[in-house]
């Protein structure tokens, strides 16, 4: 296949992707509806309701250009070889290849995040604020960003040293070593996201003594569940939506409560979100959800390997020579509607096992306590009631509202 094909294609796949995207949001859109389903009336009032369908819509509408305006930059640059043409501007000044793929991500990183800062602030300041979500001071949103940006830099960098390095001296070989580095990152995140990652942006404090903390003890001890400490979240510093989760894979659990969650939740419904969530760890849903993802690894790397070393891809971005980064670009275009259809299939699994966790809530514990916290958390983020089906299958991870109420009282 010459450049210009390679060039023709990678274009077509960043505008086919965005169209059918742009699609499913405004089937979405289309589907909004005012009325109030029975199962929740009683939790939403009207007011609060077409709040919630309004904050879709702008929230909707601001993606919709955001993502625009990205796709035309992304475009525009493909057109121009500008990509090939930021290569070329580094190569005097690097001579090494690591050094040179870290550069140019580097830039890219750092330039489409400073356009994209303005709509990130926008977002939080001005649409989530509007709708009375946003609890971030600007001091928080900088703080964050620093902090982001110095992480990414780490694991980044990191990452993608080993890979040029691994592609170097290897050659297509690379993908099954640079695979088992990746499976144990992914490990490792796993084990310490709780411990070493979250407190840098999060402050956590051990559950105090009391009827809560007693009775998801009561819980865990009757399901068996390793636990080995809850803590809670200042979650309320940036948001007032509220979340729960456990993290570790080996025997020791740490539960994370978020102090939102505690605020506006009885003392059943707590222990029945936290049932759901030992479910997903009864049912074995982290483990086979560890696995798939190493098998998505070592499948994309296995593609990538047969990608990383021809020179028409580095052309097709305007590139004067072969290089890894360029490659490397152009296979993330290259691979996004197969990491779509995978994408897919993940969230049709992930849509199964939020029911299998659900009703083992609802058989270890209280099926109308856990009805009772959806309904609620539904309420406070003022989640959509009504999705579009087409949309439900591309993007949601969990089944919606009224799928999950039905469940629970049906079965
Ligand atoms: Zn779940």
């Amino acid at each position: 296949m010459t450049a210009d094909q390679i060039l023709y294609i990678l274009i077509g796949i960043t505008v086919a992707g965005y169209t059918v995207n742009t699609l499913l949001e405004w089937l979405n859109l289309r589907a909004q509806r005012r009325d109030i389903p029975d199962e929740i009336a009683a939790f939403y009032d009207r007011e609060k309701y077409h709040k919630s369908l309004d904050y879709h819509r702008d929230l909707t509408r601001f993606d919709q250009l955001t993502s625009g305006l990205g796709v035309l930059v992304s475009v525009a640059m493909l057109w121009s070889g500008a990509f090939g043409y930021v290569d070329d501007l580094l190569r005097p000044l690097v001579d090494n290849a690591i050094m040179l793929a870290l550069c140019f991500f580097g830039i890219l990183a750092l330039v489409s995040d400073l356009l994209t800062l303005p709509f990130q602030w926008y977002a939080t300041f001005v649409i989530e604020e509007r709708y009375g979500f946003n609890k971030t001071t600007p001091k928080t949103f900088v703080t964050d960003k620093l902090k982001g940006y110095l992480l990414g830099a780490i694991i980044g960098s990191g990452l993608l040293s080993a890979l040029i390095y691994l592609m170097e001296r290897i050659g297509p070989g690379f993908w099954i070593w640079f695979g088992i580095i990746a499976a144990a990152f992914i490990l490792f995140i796993n084990l310490f996201y709780t411990t070493l990652i979250l407190p840098l942006f999060n402050r956590l404090t051990p559950l105090p003594d009391g009827e809560l903390k007693s009775a998801i003890e009561v819980f865990a001890r009757k399901v068996g569940f390793p636990l080995d400490n809850i803590f809670v979240m200042d979650g309320s510093k940036r948001s007032k939506k509220a979340n729960a989760f456990f993290s570790g894979i080996g025997r020791k659990k740490k539960i994370v409560l978020y102090d939102t969650l505690i605020s506006n939740h009885t003392t059943e419904e707590l222990v029945a979100v936290l049932a759901h969530e030992v479910g997903h760890f009864k049912k074995r849903h982290i483990i086979f959800g560890y696995v798939l993802s190493l098998i998505q690894v070592f499948f994309t790397l296995f593609i990538l390997s047969r990608m990383a070393f021809s020179t028409e891809l580095s052309a097709a971005l305007g590139g004067s020579q072969h290089a890894f980064h360029l490659n490397l670009l152009a296979f993330g275009i290259l691979f996004s509607p197969i990491s779509g259809v995978t994408g897919l299939l993940m969230s049709l699994y992930s849509r199964r096992n939020e029911y299998e966790a659900d009703a083992f809530a609802r058989e270890t514990y209280s099926g109308p306590a856990l009805a009772s916290a959806l309904k609620k958390l539904s309420v406070d983020t003022l989640s959509n009631l009504y999705p579009h089906p087409a949309y439900v299958f591309f993007h949601y991870s969990h089944p919606t509202l009224l799928q999950r109420l039905n469940a629970l009282n049906n079965v």
